[in-house]
């Protein structure tokens, strides 16, 4: 009989589990449900489903069929239309996506039959020794690549599509730039080829240079599970003996980033709360101030400092953001401003393509220093310094702020020591960072005593 698959955040057809067991137990409808939760998605991740949803119509040979409303109706009305046996799916381990599925089963007739995840390991499956979850990234990471995964599953041979079933029109897909059409499977599946063949030998050097395009920009991709993490583990195994000593380390490197992705997934399984409270209980008593005016400066890339306006535009401007950047303008909101981080981190999830509740929600912990590791509280960046640091020639700056294309190399990051350094309408600085990291720290020193 017709097996379902409802894909959510696997948004392909290669190395897909859930596909796979359908298609060796039947006819496959592939199903695609407009939420509307995903009401809150913002532009950039809308564009880019659209863009990996329009992919998936090609590769099902035109099968896929959208419905839009509440999964727990949609799902269950599809069975009774279609009298299929099954509905099949990656696992899923956000509190919402957990919530809803939960909803979806108790409605259904038929077995939901959850086949994978989108990681490599699922979470909550790499323990200590006593079963305990990790907390720390460095023994998480050791206990994942010792607990290791399955190879890639194989794209089932013969597909046998369900036909036939009332489709709503495919969401237009945006006019897709460079950037969006990695979204897809195959144009992740493209960038990453040309990422592997080459690029990635310098990634370790280059990773942290948002002035240059070193990272492979498949978050987004992998957000979306228009590939899956595995393929690239795999890949990454596959070439390394044929590198040299320095491109190998650059390799190790890459698979300890998705080691991190898998590392945060794995705590929200644990710790549902975390997706927007504190871990660290002691750090919850620490003193906020509601975001304001200097909020809305922050969000719209007009503090005054260089490097973070850079990165806050870009963010509007491309639904991406460099890491480096977005370590340095979560800490500036953090520790300058003394905005409780989910107000930050939600304006992250409204406009990055990527935005992920477990990446997002403990990146901006792990900046705020009361997340999972040793980054401890009193650490604070200079935003100065950290755009010197990474952007030594002030081009990402340039790039993003127009109104300092006129100062040359690092001077850029100065404006206030440059002669005219406001001749083109820049702000000056909302406020003195040395007086702010004190503040930050006085604030600390306050719960800890
Ligand atoms: P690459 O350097 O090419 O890395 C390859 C992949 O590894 C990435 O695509 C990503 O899946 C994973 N990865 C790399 N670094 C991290 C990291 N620090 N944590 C988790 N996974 C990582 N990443 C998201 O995918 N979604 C988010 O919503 C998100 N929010 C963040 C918020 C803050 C405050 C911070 C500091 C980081 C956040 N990150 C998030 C992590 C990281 O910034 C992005 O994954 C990375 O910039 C994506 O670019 P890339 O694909 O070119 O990365």
């Amino acid at each position: 009989g017709t097996q379902i698959v409802w894909f959510r955040r696997d948004l392909r057809v290669r190395d897909q589990p859930a596909l796979a067991a359908a298609a060796a137990a039947g006819d496959v409808l592939p199903v695609f449900v407009v939420d509307p939760a995903f009401d809150d998605a913002g532009a950039a991740r809308t564009a880019a489903i659209r863009t990996a949803l329009a992919g998936l119509h090609a590769a099902t040979d035109g099968a896929l069929v959208v419905r839009s409303g509440r999964p727990e109706q949609v799902i269950p009305a599809l069975v009774d239309e279609t009298g299929a046996d099954a509905v099949h799916v990656s696992g899923e381990s956000t509190p919402g996506g957990r919530r809803r599925d939960a909803l979806v089963e108790a409605a259904l007739g038929v077995p939901l039959v959850a086949t994978g995840s989108p990681y490599a390991v699922s979470p909550g499956r790499v323990r200590k020794g006593d079963g305990s979850p990790f907390r720390v990234f460095s023994p998480f990471a050791r206990a994942w690549l010792e607990h290791g995964w399955r190879a890639p599953a194989e794209l089932p041979a013969d597909i046998r599509w369900a036909r036939g079933v009332e489709s709503e029109p495919l969401p237009e897909p945006p006019a897709t730039s460079a950037e969006l059409s990695w979204a897809s499977e195959e144009g992740a599946l493209e960038r990453w080829a040309a990422f592997l063949d080459g690029p990635i030998d310098d990634y370790d050097e280059h990773r942290d240079r948002p002035d240059l395009d070193g990272t492979s920009r498949l978050s987004i991709a992998l957000k979306l599970g228009a590939v899956h993490p595995r393929t690239l583990l795999a890949d990454l195994d596959r070439v390394a003996p044929r590198r040299g000593r320095a491109a190998q380390r650059s390799l190790k490197r890459f698979q300890t980033e998705l080691a991190w992705r898998e590392f945060y997934a794995d705590v929200l399984w644990h710790h549902p709360r975390s997706a927007s409270s504190d871990l660290v209980q002691q750090l919850r008593g620490i003193a906020y101030d509601e975001p304001g005016e200097l909020f809305d400066a922050w969000c719209e890339g007009r503090t005054g400092f260089p490097f973070v306006d850079a990165g806050m535009r870009q963010l509007l401007a491309e639904g991406w953001m460099h890491n480096r950047v977005r370590m340095v303008t979560a800490s500036f909101l953090c520790k300058d401003l003394h905005v409780w981080w989910p107000y930050g981190a939600r304006h992250f999830q409204a406009h990055l393509a990527d935005g992920d509740v477990a990446s997002n929600s403990h990146g901006w912990q792990w900046t705020a220093g009361t997340g999972t590791d040793a980054a401890p509280y009193f650490r604070v960046f200079n935003p100065v310094l950290q755009g010197q640091k990474f952007d030594p020639d002030g081009d990402y700056v340039r790039r993003w702020v127009p109104e300092l294309a006129h100062i040359p190399g690092a001077a850029v990051h100065e404006p206030w020591k440059a002669a005219e350094g406001y001749a083109h309408g820049y702000t000056p600085r909302i406020l003195d960072h040395a007086a702010e990291r004190r503040e930050a720290l006085d604030r600390l020193a306050g719960v800890q005593r």
